[in-house]
């Protein structure tokens, strides 16, 4: 979830938004496509989706020895197997890679690996997890080759800008592929035929492809055609490709059987390079490669933060979170044990965000790996989670406060000198822990009423870029008694990153643009309280606060709440003071239109928050989330604790999931030990005719007892270690 770089402003023509929901899949020959995909197999595909429960969606677990070049004479496999079964996995991945072949290959450019000899590792493998009753998912990493590769396919590599094919960036003998040339469409589809036609395999799985975190720049013949790297435009091609080549690889996967997949490692939290609505529609399997924290400021909650990702483009269907056995981070220690506490974190983050958990470790050194402490662990959780699968297995989420993600926005918005996208994020995501909020993020491409009925009120963290129509829906939705709160720049820009001359969302949050980004040199602005609000709850003897970094200045409105004391400087002491005491100019505009509540703060006050750490700009956040998501939250829990917090009906009728955060590395990674938390106070609304008859805590493995009102349940959690999982039994 970490940005790795950020794309450059541009300033193309409008063009309209690629539409969605276009599951006929037509092929452009003038594209850069060079194998057709046969028609049967594309219409296979669908038919296959709509008629039967996919065997996918019913995965409760998923483990993973990354293979190593050495494996195939130090991996005891029946070990393997035996491991993996043990720890009731319904799928293992097993590499075929593309890199180095595990198999006797006959695909040119598919390097057998030094250790392969004669013997037929994949298949060995393969044969001895299916005699365990196990899928086998056959791994492909298709992002790069050899310069034997690369003297006689030129055309498949990536360019610098001087023409060069591109290094590895650790290992100078391997180059990268470019997503664009016949590589993906000749080499990566014959290996997976040839996989196909040898083995018993229930899906394809491409690693390292789609490129994480930030789009591709390559030079390379095909790419040099296409518009400038890290526009708009740019992004258009990537997509289209993107879905092009996996709708390719699904087709193939099918080949072998109709019910049989193709899947990708995606991830990236809400910086996704693809576009995720897009891809949300022909996803079976979501696989997070969000493997966990190192020792950089991280926060914990980067695991949960991609549930909710998946949560918002999935629709119910399959997703998984990698979490490493191996030591993340920088430095990282592929083969040695991180955390253990670090990693049950992972693993309880991933479960209470609607995820499948995944154990990752890294090659079979001395049968298993010499460092055998990521063995027992994960075999002790897993084992636990399948004692209580029923509660695992989500039907929708209880949550009635959305969080708009805004994918666009965090690829393409340029934010003010100094800030960083992911500080919005952590900004908001920090208010809503503190808070106790109960939410679920919500896409900007999924707006249509049928989307947000479930939500009484949404939350725009500078969701700089909206198109006229997610502002027209966002209209609609206010129209219809729904409440926004909105930061900064939000609706500022078009979906095609065009600068507005005011707001998208101008009427809806009855404010107008007065001029351009004021920063700050020394002493940021102040906010003067003019007048008693819900939203001020708790500051009491001051007539200041603070009010953020950076701001837009926007035209007085009637009766402000706040408004702006302009910044001065902060040394020396001597001139600390306000010139300009008193303004017109607001800090922040609420409304009240019928049961609409709206809210909007001109400076990226959630962003300041989290760089200044300060907690009146907490405070302020919270009660003002709490004020437009208005009365009678479905799920409240009262205690002590940084807590995150999810609920969902379930098969079994309803579970309320606790993760414990309340540790010193909540910000800064790995967990050493929890500190537990005392008792929480759970009190739930029910939908009409539904009666708990029991609540167990599925961590303690103990019941506890309950009362019942009218609609409603009330009971305690007396402690939480790192997790706790109240499921309530429902008729
Ligand atoms: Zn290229």
């Amino acid at each position: 979830m970490r940005p790795t770089g950020r794309a450059s402003r541009t300033t193309a023509a409008p063009m309209p938004v690629p539409r969605s929901g276009n599951l006929t899949f037509a092929m452009d020959l003038n594209r850069r496509d060079f194998i057709a995909v046969p028609a049967a197999a594309v219409a296979g595909s669908l038919f296959a989706a709509e008629t039967a429960v996919p065997w996918q969606r019913k995965i409760r677990r998923v483990g993973q020895t990354n293979m190593t070049e050495h494996d195939p004479v130090v991996l005891d496999v029946e070990q393997w197997a035996d491991y993996w079964a043990s720890l009731k996995v319904d799928a293992v991945l097993v590499s075929v890679t593309g890199i180095l072949a595990f198999y006797q290959t006959k695909v040119p450019y598919h390097r057998k690996g030094k250790f392969l000899g004669a013997r037929d590792f994949f298949g060995d493998c393969c044969a001895a997890a299916k005699k365990r009753g196990l899928h086998v998912i056959a791994r492909m990493s298709p992002d790069l080759n050899w310069e034997d590769a690369v003297t006689a396919h030129p055309e498949w590599f990536q360019r610098d800008a001087q023409d060069n094919p591109v290094h590895h960036t650790e290992d100078p003998r391997l180059f990268r592929t470019c997503m664009f040339t016949t590589y993906m469409t000749d080499y990566v589809p014959a290996i997976m035929r040839e996989v196909n036609s040898l083995y018993d395999i229930d899906g394809l799985y491409t690693n390292a492809w789609p490129p994480l975190g930030a789009l591709p720049v390559c030079h390379c013949q095909q790419c040099r055609q296409l518009p400038p790297a890290g526009s708009i435009e740019y992004w258009d091609q990537f997509n289209e490709r993107s879905v092009y080549l996996w709708k390719l690889y699904d087709s193939i996967a099918k080949q072998k059987r109709a019910a049989n997949f193709y899947f990708a490692n995606l991830g990236g939290g809400v910086r996704s390079t693809v576009d995720l609505v897009k891809l949300g529609e022909i996803c079976e399997w979501f696989q997070c490669d969000n493997q966990g924290r190192g020792g950089d400021d991280t926060p914990i909650w980067g695991c949960a933060l991609q549930g909710r990702v998946c949560n918002a483009v999935q629709e119910g269907k399959m997703s998984t979170n990698v979490t490493a056995a191996w030591s993340t981070g920088t430095p990282r220690w592929r083969n040695v044990y991180k955390s253990r506490q670090e990693e049950q974190m992972w693993f309880d983050e991933t479960l209470a965000s609607g995820m499948a958990p995944y154990h990752h470790i890294i090659g079979g050194e001395n049968g298993m790996g010499e460092d055998r402490r990521w063995l027992e662990p994960a075999q002790t959780y897993f084992n636990w989670m399948a004692r209580h699968d029923v509660h695992f297995i989500n039907k929708r989420s209880i949550a009635n406060l959305g969080v708009v993600m805004g994918q666009r926005t965090q690829l393409f918005y340029k934010p003010p000198r100094g800030a960083l996208m992911r500080e919005y994020l952590d900004g908001i995501y920090y208010a809503l822990l503190e808070g106790r909020f109960l939410f679920d993020f919500v896409h900007e491409d999924k707006l249509a009423p049928k989307d947000l009925a479930r939500y009484s009120a949404l939350v725009l963290p500078n969701i700089a870029l909206l198109s006229d129509a997610q502002c027209r829906q966002l209209r609609e939705y206010v129209d219809a008694g729904g409440s926004l709160l909105a930061t900064f720049e939000t609706s500022m820009y078009t979906e095609r990153n065009q600068r507005r001359q005011d707001f998208g969302l101008a009427e809806v949050l009855g404010i107008r643009k007065a001029g351009e980004i004021i920063g700050t040199t020394g002493n940021a602005y102040l906010a003067r309280i003019e007048k008693p609000h819900e939203i001020l709850a708790g500051f009491s003897n001051t007539h200041w606060i603070p009010g953020a970094q950076n701001r837009i200045p926007i035209a007085p409105v009637e009766a402000p709440v706040l408004s702006v004391v302009p910044g001065f400087v902060a040394y020396p002491p001597e001139l600390s003071y306000p010139l300009q005491p008193h303004t017109n100019e607001p800090a922040v505009v609420v409304r009240q239109k019928g049961k609409s509540r709206l809210i909007y703060f001109p400076g990226d006050i959630e962003r300041t928050m989290w760089r200044s750490g300060h907690t009146d700009l907490a405070r302020l956040l919270q009660n003002s989330i709490r004020w437009v998501a208005g009365a009678n939250p479905p799920v409240t829990i009262d205690g002590e604790g940084v807590i995150e917090a999810f609920a969902w009906e379930t098969q079994a009728g309803f579970a309320v999931h606790v993760l414990n955060y309340t540790n010193p590395a909540m910000h800064r990674g790995w967990l050493r030990t929890f500190y537990p938390i005392g008792p929480q106070k759970v009190r739930m609304s029910l939908p009409a005719g539904r009666r708990v008859t029991r609540v167990e805590l599925l961590r303690a493995e103990t019941d506890v007892p309950f009362s019942s009102g009218s609609g409603t349940i009330e009971f305690t959690i007396p402690k939480v270690m790192d997790y706790e999982v109240a499921a309530l039994h429902s008729a």
